[in-house]
């Protein structure tokens, strides 16, 4: 079906995984969506690329030491007339611009916080996959997102499956007004799930980097490692659909085949299934309530390696997931605390 009109599009975080994906996914659409803006940290080449393919009017750089190169490589593809704006202020203009409907908020970790409230304050349609700004700032951000009328889309695929999974008038009615019992978040477990406390002493950033089943950025895939990301990832299914802890349970499923799941009064569960590929909640979050092609494989079930699993998550050899619990529960500044020392302690590691 063709849209009524063209979308409009800021990419936060464009020359990362999750912006390289987006931007595949709207290659595969041509005519349905425009990029106005496009934003990375220092990578100018990956970015000058974009913008040559893209042709958008602004370019956004977080570190403003790198615009020179910028210049230089837009320069070299013939694309001197993109604006370039700079630094976090730079970035957050381009989030709230007017000529732009939605915003992918692609970058990763606390630096994403202010681009991103931003792009809620100005009543964006959010396609948030930079989980940490519900970490660290998710009362805050809800309440801007309300007052503005937003339109909040989880691109976390874990998240992405259970909003598929909600009834259309949960939003409404809350989780229990629909008869819904508890989310069910999964989780592949990681490069570690087999190994034992001791083995986990030695590990390495490259063996942590190294995940089963999808290829992400680095600081993610730590946080995959050590399951602090499906901490993090409750605390953000806590604000995304205004639940408590107690009402999110995670389960181990190797094979990421179930990005998630809803459980229901009546004891129906309902589960998202497909392939691990984030292109799939990307383009479901860009064209809703629409579909639109993704590029993502048909699931063959009959092909998935050894079956579907499940497991208990282990919270003593994974403490990290114990301490998101713990944060959640608490509240107030707790999980803005989690949040700042995991990312110092991935940074370190
Ligand atoms: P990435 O490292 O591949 O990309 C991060 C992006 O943020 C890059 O464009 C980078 O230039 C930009 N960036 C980095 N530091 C910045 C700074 N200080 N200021 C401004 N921009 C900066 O990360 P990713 O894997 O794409 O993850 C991005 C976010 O999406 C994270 O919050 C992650 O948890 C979440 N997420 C990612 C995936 C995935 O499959 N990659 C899945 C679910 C959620
Ligand atoms: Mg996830």
């Amino acid at each position: 079906m063709a849209a009524e009109r063209v979308t409009r599009l800021a990419v936060l975080g464009s020359t990362g995984s999750i912006g390289v994906n987006t931007l595949d996914v709207v290659g595969r659409n041509p005519g349905r969506y425009e990029i106005v803006a496009l934003t990375g940290h220092r990578n100018v080449k990956r970015l000058a690329e974009q913008c040559e393919r893209f042709r958008p009017q602004y370019v956004g750089l977080a570190d403003p030491a790198a615009e020179p190169a910028l210049r230089a490589e837009l320069k070299a593809r013939g694309r001197v007339e993109v604006e370039v704006v700079v630094g976090q202020a730079g970035l957050a203009e381009l989030a709230a611009l007017t000529e732009v409907d939605c915003v992918v908020a692609g970058i990763v970790g606390a630096a994403g916080l202010l681009p991103t409230l931003a792009a809620a304050e100005a009543g964006k349609r959010i396609l948030l996959a930079n989980k940490e700004v519900l970490v660290m700032a998710g009362d805050l951000f809800m309440r801007a997102v309300k007052a503005s009328g937003a339109v909040l889309l989880p691109v976390d695929s874990e998240h992405n499956a259970i909003f598929q999974c909600l009834p259309s008038h949960y939003a409404a009615a809350g989780l229990q007004g629909s008869g819904i019992r508890r989310l069910l978040l999964t989780a592949s477990g990681g490069p570690f799930r087999t190994r034992s406390a001791q083995e986990l002493i030695g590990v390495t950033p490259e063996e942590a980097c190294a995940h089963p089943n999808w290829v992400m950025g680095r600081k993610i895939s730590v946080d995959s490692a050590s399951m602090m990301n499906k901490g993090l990832e409750l605390i953000e299914a806590c604000f995304l659909f205004a639940t408590e802890p107690a009402r999110v349970d995670v389960v181990i499923h190797p094979q990421s085949i179930i990005h998630s799941m809803v459980e229901y009064a009546d004891g129906s569960v309902l589960a998202q299934l497909g392939n691990p590929d984030m292109r799939t909640p990307i383009a479901h979050a860009l064209a809703w309530p629409e579909r639109i092609e993704s590029g993502v494989e048909s699931l063959d079930l009959c092909k998935v390696i050894g079956g579907l699993h499940f497991e208990a998550p282990d919270q003593q050899r994974f403490p990290c997931l114990r301490l998101a619990y713990a944060a959640a529960e608490q509240g107030g500044s707790a999980c803005a605390v989690l949040n700042a020392a995991n990312e110092i302690a991935v940074a370190a590691f």
